[in-house]
């Protein structure tokens, strides 16, 4: 993804009339059907493969701009940070890791809240960022998800949840679990409101995140082909010791099984939602 970012752009001349701006490495190889995608077209293209449809993994910021009104989301929460209470260590210190995932995404940690509008409806939103430590859910994720709800009861007004994320945060031991009954807690109170909640799964939400606010919306969505599930395929296969049925955990295997209510592409998100949004508020 740092083929996005704008510094590695440099500017090449087409035509005698046209200029265009042609990153460094400007080729970019799907990894679902191995066809070559042009970079900046992959960016108009929402990050969607036009060959297969394979959806990318796309960045917090990225996705906040893709499904609000221009300008419209105002962060909260944007300084809260983890402590280590259990001072743990695998390879490295769990301060360093945080330091050097608050560096790698901008970011204090896995998840983006706020308030924005969609054609002018206001909601709560939340964005998961795979890129911080695999957008593990701690303390902060829970804390910040839980306070959101709380604004979004204050304010009256419908919670979306963008979730991916590889489970809970093992640096934070029973800290993280904690923060699954938490957030379903905090979500409680958002229903006994009557105000509406939604989940877009994005690849892959699985562990701790599935088992808890994710699989709680009154419409959980979920992009083509994003896997989802809690422990994965592999862990499963080798503990039942049995052949997994085909496209196990994928978005298109749950809604037939209904866990998941909807496959929504990326480009018909923002009209889906807004109707949804609509539809709720009746
Ligand atoms: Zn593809």
């Amino acid at each position: 993804m740092s083929l996005f970012s704008s510094q590695k752009y440099s500017k090449l001349s087409i035509n005698n009339d046209r200029k265009m701006v042609i990153p460094d490495g400007s080729w970019i190889k799907c990894k679902h059907c191995g066809q070559t995608l042009y970079a900046d077209r992959l960016e108009d293209n929402n990050l969607v493969c036009w060959y297969c449809g394979y959806h990318m993994a796309m960045t917090a910021s990225q996705r906040i701009k893709l499904i609000t009104d221009e300008n419209s989301f105002k962060e909260i929460d944007a300084n809260l940070t983890s402590v280590d209470t259990l001072k743990f260590f695998d390879s490295k210190s769990y301060v360093d890791r945080l330091a050097e995932n608050t560096k790698k995404s901008g970011s204090k940690d896995a998840i983006i809240c706020g308030t924005a509008t969609l054609d002018g409806k206001k909601f709560a939103l939340g964005v998961m960022d795979f890129r911080f430590m695999g957008a593990s859910m701690g303390s902060v994720v829970g804390e910040k998800i839980t306070r959101l709800v709380e604004l979004a009861v204050e304010e009256k007004i419908p919670v979306l949840l963008v979730t991916a994320s590889g489970g809970a945060r093992m640096q934070e031991g029973i800290l993280s679990l904690m923060q699954m009954p938490k957030t379903c807690g905090a979500l409680e109170r958002l229903a006994e409101a009557k105000l509406g909640y939604f989940v877009l799964m994005t690849n892959p939400t699985y562990g701790g995140v599935t088992a808890s606010f994710a699989s709680i919306g009154d419409v959980i969505m979920a992009e083509p082909g994003a896997m989802i599930g809690f422990a994965g395929p592999r862990v499963i296969q080798e503990t039942t010791n049995s052949k997994l049925p085909e496209g196990f955990q994928t978005a298109e295997f749950l809604l037939e099984k209904g866990l998941v209510d909807r496959v929504v592409e990326r480009k018909n998100f923002r009209k889906e939602f807004s109707l949804l949004l609509d539809f709720f508020k009746k």
